[in-house]
C-alpha cells in the first residue's frame, strides 16, 4: 500500500470507529508502519476529524518528521512495533466495554477474557493485563514491550486495549472483536455460561495458527 493510500485508510478507519462509538472525545490512536518509520494519528484530535495530510509522520527513532504532534501514547505503538517485526499497524482505544473489563478485580492477569467465541480465539487469542501506570509513564512502555513479543493484543489496566496486526484492517478487526467479546463477557457475568473448552480452543489454534 502506498503512503497516500495508507493515510486515507487511517482516516477512514478512524472515522468509522468514532462514528460507531468505539472511541469518544480525543481518545484513541491509530498507527501504521512505513518503510522508514510510522504514520500516527495526532494528539488532541478526535478520530472522526482526521486529515490525511495532518497525520504525524515519525522516523525509525520516533522523531516527528512532518504533520501534527503525535499522541503522548505513541510509545505504546512503538513498543509493539519493536517487538513484533510483522506488525504493520497498531490501534489503541478507550472502548467502553474493554475499559470496563480492564477495571475488574480478580481477573486472570495472564489472560483476562475467557474463550467466548471462536472468532475471539482466532483474532485475539490470549489477552494479558498490563498493570496500571499513569499515562506516559516510561514503565508502561517497558511493561508493554515485555509482553508484546508473545501477544499482539494487550489490555492496559484501568485504561484500554492496544492491538497490533499484520495490516491496518486486521488490527481494527481484532480490536473490534475484543471490544465485542468484552461486552459479551460482561453480559454473561451473571449467567451460567458455557465457554469454549480447552480442547476446542486447542483445535482452533491448530487450524488457525496465530501469525
Ligand atoms: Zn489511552
Amino acid at each position: 500500500m502506498t503512503e497516500t493510500a495508507l493515510r486515507e485508510a487511517i482516516v477512514r478507519f478512524g472515522r468509522s470507529m468514532f462514528e460507531r462509538g468505539l472511541t469518544v472525545g480525543n481518545s484513541g490512536n491509530i498507527s501504521a508502519r512505513l518503510d522508514d518509520g510510522w504514520l500516527m494519528t495526532p494528539t488532541n484530535l478526535a478520530l472522526d476529524r482526521l486529515d490525511p495530510a495532518q497525520l504525524s509522520k515519525l522516523d525509525g527513532d520516533g522523531r516527528l518528521l512532518s504533520g501534527d504532534v503525535p499522541p503522548k501514547e505513541s510509545f505504546l505503538h512503538i513498543a509493539m512495533y519493536r517487538e513484533r517485526a510483522a506488525a504493520t499497524a497498531v490501534v489503541h482505544l478507550h472502548s467502553t466495554y474493554s475499559v470496563a473489563v480492564s477495571c475488574l478485580a480478580d481477573v486472570d492477569a495472564a489472560d483476562v477474557l475467557p474463550p467466548v467465541t471462536a472468532y475471539y480465539v482466532m483474532r485475539v487469542g490470549a489477552l494479558p493485563l498490563i498493570p496500571y501506570y499513569p499515562p506516559g509513564d516510561a514503565d508502561l512502555a517497558d511493561a508493554v514491550r515485555k509482553l508484546a513479543g508473545k501477544h499482539h493484543a494487550v489490555l492496559l489496566a484501568n485504561h484500554g486495549p492496544v492491538v497490533a496486526g499484520d495490516s491496518l484492517e486486521a488490527a481494527v478487526n481484532a480490536i473490534e472483536e475484543l471490544e465485542e467479546t468484552a461486552k459479551l463477557f460482561l453480559l454473561l457475568r451473571q449467567e451460567k455460561t458455557r465457554f469454549l473448552t480447552a480442547a476446542q480452543v486447542a483445535e482452533l489454534r491448530r487450524r488457525f495458527p496465530a501469525k
